[in-house]
């Protein structure tokens, strides 16, 4: 991938469908999912140490057919037969692309119980009413998968639900792909406005009142997929840093050399080692059938920190070379920004961690 990372980002035509060909000729395809949908059926925990590799390009995960994982995975468990027909195998195949709509504008995302997008049962049709925003993707996804407000009434992690609603649906409007730091050009960041969207009652995934659990399903796995592809992005960028430091001298002697250097290297790869074995860690436990609430709360906050930090000193090291174009650097740092926000900013881990842990202490 990183030979043809400069083209892909000039968004040269028929690049990326040749390099998921090449993943699929030598049976690198959607390595995480099951065979029997037409992955490349490795275990979890084998497709997690995978998922480092991934990460080193940040291309990779849409040319090895990674990039729907999570979302095949939520229909694999959730859709029923005839969803599964036509949305599941597609998406595996690297036909069409998922999108998932949860976050709105105008209501705190870290606090999804306040989500204000409704859908009704009409007869036998789900009309849905709405605005999101940050939909990875949906500009050029098949399908959104919405969270929506089905239960008004319920208790609050009971009240919505999750529907598949195609992108070519009456009503279904992208207003804009939103202009932020670091973006990909294949998957633009959308808002979306859904005005009397009418779906078939089927495309209800799982059972009404369940979009938490859906989501956590969801998000659990995928969590430590995002932490160990971390690591590989982390990993580049340690590996750049050493080489420079080795390669660049100053005041008569390599940078490599200098103690403040030598810190930040072996920081480093402190904090990769220890981010990589808490990510594990907290992928075996998960494996064992624990739900690793806190264990994955740790790791995103930590993974997306030691992230950050070793890609800035990175950037240190390479001085004003660090900071142009001519290194992978600096769009591996706008990228890294991300990661302390999407799926639930820093704090709302630390305090979902912290609750956890002083639960085991009163009484
Ligand atoms: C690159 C990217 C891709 C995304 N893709 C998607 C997508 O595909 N689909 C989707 O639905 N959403 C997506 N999101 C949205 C993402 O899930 C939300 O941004 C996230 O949940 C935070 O919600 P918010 O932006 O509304 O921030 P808010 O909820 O308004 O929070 C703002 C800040 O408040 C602070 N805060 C919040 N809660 C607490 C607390 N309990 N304690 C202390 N401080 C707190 C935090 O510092 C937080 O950063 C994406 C976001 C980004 C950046």
């Amino acid at each position: 991938m990183i030979p043809a990372e400069e083209r892909l980002y000039a968004g040269e035509a028929g690049l990326m469908e040749a390099l998921q060909q090449q993943a699929k000729d030598e049976r690198l395809w959607a390595l995480g999912l099951p065979e029997e949908i037409g992955g490349g059926g490795l275990g979890f925990m084998e497709y997690t140490h995978v998922n480092e590799a991934v990460g080193r390009s940040e291309h990779a995960m849409v040319a090895l057919g990674t990039h729907s994982a999570q979302d095949a995975t939520m229909l694999h468990l959730y859709a029923n037969q005839e969803q599964k027909e036509r949305w599941l195998r597609p998406l595996v195949d690297g036909e069409i692309y998922p999108s998932v709509g949860m976050t709105e504008p105008e209501v705190a995302g870290s606090d999804p119980t306040g989500v204000r997008t409704s859908a009704v049962l009409d007869e036998d049709e789900w009309v849905i009413d709405g605005h999101k925003w940050f939909i990875t993707g949906a500009n050029r996804a098949a399908f959104t998968t919405v969270f929506a407000v089905t239960e008004p009434d319920g208790p609050p992690h009971a009240r919505a639900s999750m529907i598949i609603v195609p992108t070519d649906s009456q009503g279904f409007d992208i207003v804009r792909e939103i202009p932020v730091m670091g973006d990909v050009p294949e998957f633009a960041h959308c808002e979306i406005r859904l005005t009397g969207v009418r779906v078939p009652q089927e495309n209800l995934l799982g059972r009404r009142g369940e979009a938490f659990r859906i989501a956590q399903d969801r998000l659990g796995p995928g969590r430590i997929y995002h932490c160990m592809r971390w690591l590989g992005q982390a990993g580049r960028a340690f590996d750049l840093m050493c080489e420079r430091a080795l390669a660049r001298e100053a005041f008569g002697e390599p940078l490599a050399k200098k103690q403040t250097v030598q810190n930040w290297i072996a920081d480093s790869a402190a904090e990769i080692r220890a981010a990589r074995l808490l990510t594990l860690d907290a992928a075996e436990k998960l494996d064992s059938g624990d739900d690793a609430r806190v264990e994955i709360a740790l790791i995103k906050f930590f993974g997306a920190k030691v992230l950050h930090d070793v890609i800035d000193r990175a950037i240190q090291v390479h001085g004003a070379l660090g900071v142009s174009g001519d290194t992978p650097l600096e769009r591996m740092y706008r990228h890294a920004r991300f990661a302390r926000i999407y799926d639930g900013p820093d704090e709302v881990h630390r305090v979902s961690a912290a609750r956890r842990i002083l639960r085991g202490y009163s009484g």
